[in-house]
């Protein structure tokens, strides 16, 4: 089994405004600051991994914008091979304008651009480097057909695939994630996924067993403050509780997770003790703003785990 990680997946630029109020239609309103950052879920998911100390595989697509060449450098500053992260002619990035007002509340939308043509034959293109790998992340910010053809991709190489079914994508087709490992839903995509509520742990646990019962083999729902659950066809739900920390920031908690569960698991291939590492790598990131910029690398995790 390869130790590196793929990720074939989105990557965004956050244009984060941050206003005294929303103006109205038609209104200008001078706003106090303004930020950039790197983000998407896929980037952010292997940024994780990387400044962890794995060793990503990115496939991914930018525009030919000012944007692009931003996003490899920064994969690239980080170690990550972005050979496959390339630009695709008269697109635009995918961006993310993000409005925060002084309450702390996001208003956020989402350009996804040049992630819209992240396309079967560009893994296919990647192949070579996807098959030194030994876990492959997935998202929703790309096309469906793409997510479906990776999975069966890597079904024949043996690669195993974590699907993270965020944003939720109510047609997204059950049927055709089966070969993949796991299943890592939050608890308002495992709701859109089985139109079962998921509030609480029974819930979330209620729901992922449907899941397991139409064949998804693993299924880790994260719980936000209550850490996260394992359900599958073997044996009881195994409930993994969060690292108590004091939020200053929750988003990109979940990217922290799979990213720091999937460092965990391609080199050492135990679960629990990867969700386990997990849980404590989100906890320290919300402890932060931000999402990317709030993930730490291998030596401020390891103090906070000190
Ligand atoms: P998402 O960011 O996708 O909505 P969650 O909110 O479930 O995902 O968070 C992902 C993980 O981050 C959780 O499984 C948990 O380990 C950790 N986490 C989230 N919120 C907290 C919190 N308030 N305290 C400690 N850990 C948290």
């Amino acid at each position: 089994m390869g130790k590196r990680i793929g990720v074939v997946g989105s990557n965004m630029v956050d244009l984060v405004t941050y206003i005294d109020r929303m103006p109205a239609a038609g209104e200008t309103l001078a706003a106090p600051a303004f930020a950039m950052g790197h983000g998407g879920k896929g980037a952010n998911q292997g940024v994780a991994a990387a400044k962890l100390g794995g060793e990503v595989v990115m496939v991914s697509r930018v525009g030919d914008d000012l944007f692009g060449g931003g996003t490899i450098r920064n994969f690239e500053a980080l170690g990550i091979d972005a050979r496959h992260v390339r630009a695709v002619p008269g697109t635009q990035s995918g961006v993310a304008p993000i409005f925060v007002d002084p309450a702390g509340e996001n208003r956020i939308l989402i350009v996804k651009g040049a992630n819209e043509r992240l396309l079967p034959e560009d893994v296919e293109a990647a192949a070579e480097e996807l098959k030194t790998c030994g876990l492959i992340l997935l998202q929703l910010e790309i096309p469906l057909e793409t997510i479906y053809h990776t999975i069966a991709w890597a079904a024949r190489q043996g690669i195993e695939v974590l699907l993270n079914p965020a944003p939720a994508v109510p047609e997204l087709d059950v049927e055709r994630i089966l070969d993949a490992t796991f299943l890592v839903p939050n608890q308002t995509e495992l709701t859109i996924l089985t139109g079962m509520p998921a509030d609480t742990r029974q819930q979330a646990e209620a729901a992922a067993r449907t899941l397991v019962a139409r064949g998804v083999r693993q299924v880790i729902v994260t719980l936000g403050a209550e850490g996260a659950l394992l359900v599958s066809a073997e044996g009881p739900a195994v409930h993994v509780p969060s690292v108590p920390v004091k939020p200053h920031d929750t988003s990109g908690a979940g990217d922290a997770f799979i990213g720091a569960f999937a460092q965990h698991y391609v080199a050492n291939r135990d679960v629990l003790a990867a969700l386990r590492w997990g849980t404590r790598y989100a906890a320290d990131s919300i402890t932060r703003p931000g999402t990317q910029s709030a993930f730490a690398d291998a030596e401020g995790f390891a103090r906070f785990c000190a």
